[in-house]
């Protein structure tokens, strides 16, 4: 296995040191599955003090937890002592983290089989559960006894859901049972968590393992609304990357307020819950002529090409009638901001009060009846009824 340069020098330094140190997790199990890793985690014996004494530039990041984070070249690198967890509090956090000297405590807490491989070039790898043969024949399967593993951390199922999709891996019979007769702990674990986890499974490749989650008794603690949808997973698969899309496709048919209502128990970000409401409830608007189209980009603003995408999806639709009509209205006025009649226009004609915006109003709708007439003079005289 082919380290980074600076990855190396770290492993190096720790070693000439006296320490141990290797890399392990994602990066590992990404390395064996053929992809680039995006980041490098790397474990060591040494205590965070030692690792800031051996490193001139270090920052604090995860200290709590044993981290250390080793600037080079810009870049961090997250160096964590061997750990072992204390006992777990309320199926979620440790009560206190144990530092070990041995790198099997370290592997031996981590989540799963495929997620707890060391490599260094000095000692190769450090597979202690087999992962690499759970990579080989795709497999999600917890260290030591899972259903232990769930209780101690009940983010762990969500995380095994993940991974399934992810990587596109089953989950082995004994975990996905103890995946099931723990669901209902996740109802202990932060609204913020189990949505990072949801999303990431989303965005990924391989949303017919949605099953797996509507099926494992989880979902009716933060997602019951979806529960007896029927879902087209795989045409998940084909949509945009984004999250907005995506979701708006699966709360298709859900009432908008209610979308509204679910977007923020999951605490999304105001933009995309505003964007996902609004794609859910202009879903099914029809598109007849040119005023609809207008209308429709007034009404669903810069979602407007989101919401096509998942018109396109539910409808089975390729949509490409209604994007010529799009591009046809490319430049036409659609909002009051390109509107070339102004309050102060109607105010200067005695106009006040709520009138204002109704006439303005008034007007938008006329020129989005007729692009022509976004003048001035011409929307005045239609006003004053002239
Ligand atoms: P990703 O590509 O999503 O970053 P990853 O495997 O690196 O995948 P992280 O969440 O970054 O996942 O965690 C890094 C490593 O820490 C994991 O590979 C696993 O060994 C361990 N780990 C993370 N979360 C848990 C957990 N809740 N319980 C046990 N081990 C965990
Ligand atoms: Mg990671």
């Amino acid at each position: 296995m082919q380290l980074p340069k600076n990855v190396d020098y770290i492993l190096k330094e720790l070693n000439s040191k006296g320490h141990e140190g290797y890399i392990v997790g994602g990066c590992v199990r990404d390395y064996l599955m053929g992809k680039e890793p995006h980041d490098y985690d790397i474990t060591t014996s040494a205590l965070p003090e030692e690792v800031k004494a051996i490193f001139s530039h270090t920052a604090d990041t995860g200290i709590q937890h044993g981290t250390v984070t080793v600037i080079i070249d810009k870049a961090g690198y997250e160096i964590t002592t061997y750990r072992i967890d204390g006992e777990y509090k309320d199926n979620r956090h440790p009560e206190e983290v144990v530092f070990t000297d041995k790198l099997s405590g370290d592997l031996s807490r981590r989540d799963f089989t495929i997620n707890a491989i060391a490599y260094n070039p000095h000692k190769g790898y450090v597979d202690l559960f087999n992962g690499r043969a759970d990579i080989e024949n795709k497999i999600i399967r917890g260290v030591g006894e899972p259903a232990k593993r769930f209780r101690e951390d009940a983010l762990r199922m969500m995380r095994a859901v993940r991974f399934s999709a992810q990587l596109d891996f089953s989950i082995e019979e004994n975990t996905l049972n103890a995946l099931k007769e723990n669901a209902s702990l996740i109802k202990n674990i932060s609204i913020e968590r189990i949505r990072e986890e949801f999303f990431k499974l989303i965005l990924s490749d391989h949303n017919e393992r949605l099953d797996i989650l509507l099926n494992s008794g989880m979902t009716e603690y933060f997602l019951p609304e979806i529960l007896d949808k029927d879902i087209e997973y795989e045409k998940i698969n084909t949509l945009s990357r984004d999250i907005v899309i995506r979701l708006a496709y699966i709360f298709y048919g859900i009432e908008a307020g209610m979308v509204n209502k679910i977007m923020k128990r999951l605490k999304a970000d105001n933009k995309s819950i505003d964007a996902v409401t609004a794609i859910v409830k202009y879903a099914d608007y029809e598109i007849t002529d040119l005023y609809s189209v207008r209308k429709l980009k007034n009404l669903a603003g810069e979602n407007v090409y989101s919401l096509i995408e998942v018109m396109g999806a539910v409808k089975n639709s390729s949509m490409n009638r209604e994007l010529e009509m799009f591009k046809a209205v490319e430049n036409d006025c659609c909002t009051l901001k390109e509107l070339n009649l102004k309050g102060d226009d109607l105010i200067k004609e005695g106009i006040r009060g709520k009138a204002i915006g109704q006439a303005l109003d008034k007007a938008l709708d006329y020129v989005m009846k007729e692009p022509c007439n976004n003048l001035k003079e011409v929307l005045l005289k239609y006003i004053k009824g002239e």
